[in-house]
C-alpha cells in the first residue's frame, strides 16, 4: 500500500487534516522502531484507492534549534519512507523560514509533493495564499481541515500521483 506522509511546522493544522482523513488508527510498529512516539500512522481512501498515512510531529520544542532539526527530521524520514508528500502551511502565518526550509528539502528530493495551504476556512482567504507561489511550486491546494472545504482537491490529485 502507498504511504502519504504529512510534514510542516508545529501547528499548522497536520494532526487535524489527519485526523479528518483517517478510518481507523493503527500502530506499524516493526516497521519504524525507535520513531514511532513521533508518528501516528492510520488508513485512509479516495475514489477508491487505498492509503497509508503519517502525521508527523507531535515532539516536544525544547529549542529553536532543536525544533528546526526536528522538522527537518521527519522531512528527511518521510522522503525516504513515503511515495507522496503533503507539506502544510498555514495561511494565517503566511510563508516563514522553516517553510522556505522544507520546500528546499523536498524541491530536492524525487518525491512529488503537495502544498496543502490550511486555514482557509472562508473566500476572504483565498488571495492570502497567492504569497505562497514563492516556495516555488506550480500549484498549491487551499483548504481548511476544520470545515473540509478544499481537501476533495488536493486528494483527487495526491492519489492519481500514488
Ligand atoms: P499540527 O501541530 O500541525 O498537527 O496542528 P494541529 O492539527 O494540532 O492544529 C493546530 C491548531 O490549528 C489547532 O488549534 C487547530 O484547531 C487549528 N486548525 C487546524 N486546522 C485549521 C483550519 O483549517 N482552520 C483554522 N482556523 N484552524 C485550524
Ligand atoms: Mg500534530
Amino acid at each position: 500500500m502507498s504511504i502519504v506522509a504529512i510534514v510542516g511546522r508545529p501547528n499548522v493544522g497536520k494532526s487535524t487534516f489527519f485526523n479528518r482523513l483517517i478510518q481507523r488508527r493503527e500502530a506499524i510498529v516493526d516497521a519504524v522502531s525507535g520513531v514511532t512516539r513521533d508518528r501516528h500512522y492510520g488508513k485512509s481512501d479516495w475514489n477508491g484507492k487505498k492509503f497509508s498515512l503519517i502525521d508527523t510531529g507531535g515532539y516536544v520544542v525544547g529549542s529553536d534549534d532543536i525544533f528546526e532539526a526536528e522538522i527537518d527530521k521527519q522531512v528527511e524520514l518521510a522522503i525516504d519512507e513515503a511515495d507522496a508528500i503533503i507539506f502544510m502551511v498555514d495561511v494565517e502565518d503566511g510563508v516563514t523560514g522553516m517553510d522556505q526550509e522544507v520546500a528546499e528539502l523536498l524541491r530536492k528530493s524525487k518525491k512529488p509533493f503537495f502544498l496543502a495551504v490550511n486555514k482557509v476556512d472562508n473566500s476572504n482567504r483565498v488571495n492570502d495564499a497567492m504569497e505562497f507561489y514563492s516556495l516555488g511550486v506550480e500549484k498549491y491546494y487551499t483548504l481548511s481541515s476544520i470545515n473540509g472545504s478544499g481537501t476533495g482537491e488536493l486528494l483527487d490529485d495526491l492519489v492519481e500521483a500514488l
